[in-house]
């Protein structure tokens, strides 16, 4: 039998609290099996926060065997919009990840009515006719006991026939709510009459103009979670307040008894993740859209070459916590440097280019290299790079006055071209000002690397021939903020004081032909430089690709 090696990655990390939580419900036979859900407001793109939300209802529902659903959260027809809708479905399915329904808050809500109704009915509502500014002021503060409306103590008859009259159209927005009645006084304030509904003339995205009432969150997402006997309803840990709330309707209705957990969200060094603020920098322009390759959308990642494997691997890793923390980005980054350094096709691009010309290959000569696609599969697919007399390196590797420790190109010095010859520099031509526009080289034919005998120089570089470079234009990515943590943003300034100038340079490549048939569909890399994906702003005439990341970091996990 084959030994099993030990490999760190595979190693079963500690289950975390809500998995230690499902495992103990499940073994008491609370629940036979589990249903979670993802409930995003489809106000916006779905952003790096929302993948670790997605990554741990799904991951958990497939780890115990159970099914989640896809709720949209849509309460506020104001801000809510169908292309909203549509990108988190693409967003959910890219991750990997598929949901048992579809459903919407919206599809509950002449349940949700009925309900209300029984409070009123109950004497447990009541219709108030302040304004939003003295419901405020009503209700007090942590050390301040609130007090009672004028019209806590309506009639049921009267609240019933006002709350239909709401729903009916009849009054304006902000002139009536609908409040249930528990305790002005109750030391969690969130139980001092809450609102239940809000009156709102404004057209649904699924609803239409059916109704001009619409439910406030507390009266909407536990009921919903009740009606799709979800076991385990996790959120952030900004809602813990909102949990006794939860309860109290679901004990006070007599419906399923779902119950809801919190974890800490996911915030990232450099980044920022509110959707109204990624909305205002789509608005004001300041970014391309919501997929500019800089955001922290999905559909910005993704463009910009992170792949759904390194979100997942990034999700596993940072596991979920009862404290809030600032994750450092890097660990994403290096995510997506595992997994692509694991699976991207090679491909060499030069970015700053000087001519080398070899003065003993035979003018008009082409010779072409079968190079492997990934070299940790040297025997797999191969791609056709050709080689001439004129080629291109990078100007970064060539140094007239080098140090001893600089093993690429020097005047009289040798390098091997990759996957080819040795070469050695023989003159250096220079223009008026003295820069080096071209090296004059000859190559060791004794070099070849299949045919040729082996001799080894210290340096190898990267290059590609100048007849056969397509010209490619490269988008160069840089973090969209310069405030590492963007919660610290201070008083006088705004969160736009932040935004890094530059954040994107675009500049110019020359790339081996192979790279523009590749089909693999991912990023690539660029031989001894970074990872980089094309964009779909690509033409016939011009392919552009955005970087993903560089090569190498100083960054190691713990
Ligand atoms: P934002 O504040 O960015 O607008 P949100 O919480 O209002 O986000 P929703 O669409 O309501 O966005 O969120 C859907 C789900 O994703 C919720 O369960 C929410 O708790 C979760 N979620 C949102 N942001 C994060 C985050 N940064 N980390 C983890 N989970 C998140
Ligand atoms: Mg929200």
């Amino acid at each position: 039998m084959e030994e099993h090696t030990s490999n760190v990655a595979e190693e079963p990390r500690k289950r975390n609290f809500l998995e230690e939580i499902i495992e103990n419900d499940l073994a008491s036979g609370k629940y036979d099996s589990i249903m979670t859900r993802f409930p995003p407001e489809p106000n916006g793109y779905l952003h790096l926060g929302h993948a670790k939300s997605i990554c741990l209802n799904f991951g958990l529902a497939q780890k115990y065997g159970g099914k989640t659903n896809l709720r949209y959260d849509d309460t506020n027809p104001v801000k809510e919009d169908v292309e909203y809708v549509d990108s988190i479905k693409e967003d959910i399915h890219w991750l990997g990840f598929q949901w048992d329904k579809e459903l919407y808050a919206s599809d509950y809500f002449d349940q949700l009515y009925a309900w209300a109704e029984e409070l009123i009915l109950r004497g447990l509502a009541y219709v108030d006719d302040q304004t939003q500014e003295e419901i405020r002021a009503g209700r007090g503060t942590v050390d301040k006991p609130g007090t009672n409306s004028p019209w806590r103590d309506r009639s049921v008859e009267e609240n019933l026939r006002l709350f239909r009259e709401m729903r009916d159209g009849k009054y304006a927005d902000g002139e009536k709510v609908l409040r249930a009645k528990i305790d002005m006084a109750h030391p969690n304030m969130m139980f001092r009459d809450p609102l239940l509904y809000r009156i709102k003339h404004a057209s649904h995205h699924r609803t239409g103009d059916k109704w001009c009432i619409y439910p406030m969150y507390d009266f909407t997402h536990g009921q919903c979670d009740s009606i799709e006997h979800i076991t385990h309803s996790i959120c952030t840990l900004e809602f813990d307040v909102h949990r006794p709330l939860y309860d109290w309707f679901i004990e006070t209705l007599g419906i399923f008894p779902s119950h809801q957990y919190e974890f800490a969200r996911l915030n990232l060094t450099y980044t920022l993740m509110s959707k109204r603020k990624l909305l205002e920098l789509v608005q004001k322009g300041l970014v391309s859209g919501w997929d500019d390759p800089r955001m922290p959308t999905l559909c910005g990642v993704r463009r910009r070459g992170y792949t759904a494997e390194a979100l997942r691997m990034f999700c596993d890793k940072i596991g979920v916590s009862k404290r809030d923390q600032l994750m450092d980005i890097q660990l994403l980054e290096w995510c997506v440097r595992q997994d692509l350094n694991a699976r991207a096709n090679r491909y060499m691009v030069v970015r700053d280019p000087v001519k080398v010309t070899l003065s003993n290959w035979e003018p008009g000569k082409v010779e072409y290299f079968d190079c492997p696609l990934n070299p940790a599969d040297p025997d797999g697919p191969k791609r056709r790079v050709p080689f001439s007399g004129e080629l291109y390196i990078e100007r970064s590797d060539f140094m007239e006055e080098a140090p001893k420790k600089f093993f690429r190109l020097k005047p009289d010095g040798e390098v091997r071209l990759k996957y080819t010859y040795i070469i050695k520099c023989d003159e250096v031509i220079k223009d008026t000002e003295g820069k080096v526009v071209e090296l004059r080289c000859s190559y060791d034919p004794s070099t070849h690397p299949q045919s040729g005998e082996w001799r080894s120089v210290k340096g190898t570089i990267h290059w590609v021939s100048v007849a056969h470079a397509k010209e490619l234009e490269l988008r160069l990515y840089d973090r969209l903020f310069t405030l590492a943590d963007m919660s610290q943003v201070p008083e006088d300034k705004d969160y736009k004081d932040f935004l890094n100038p530059d954040s994107l340079i675009v500049s110019t490549g020359y790339a081996e032909p192979a790279l523009l048939e590749d089909a693999s569909g991912i990023a690539v890399q660029f031989e001894r430089d970074g990872y980089f994906v094309k964009d779909p702003d690509s033409t016939p005439e011009l392919a552009v690709f955005n970087k993903t990341t560089s090569l190498k970091d100083s960054y190691k996990p713990e």
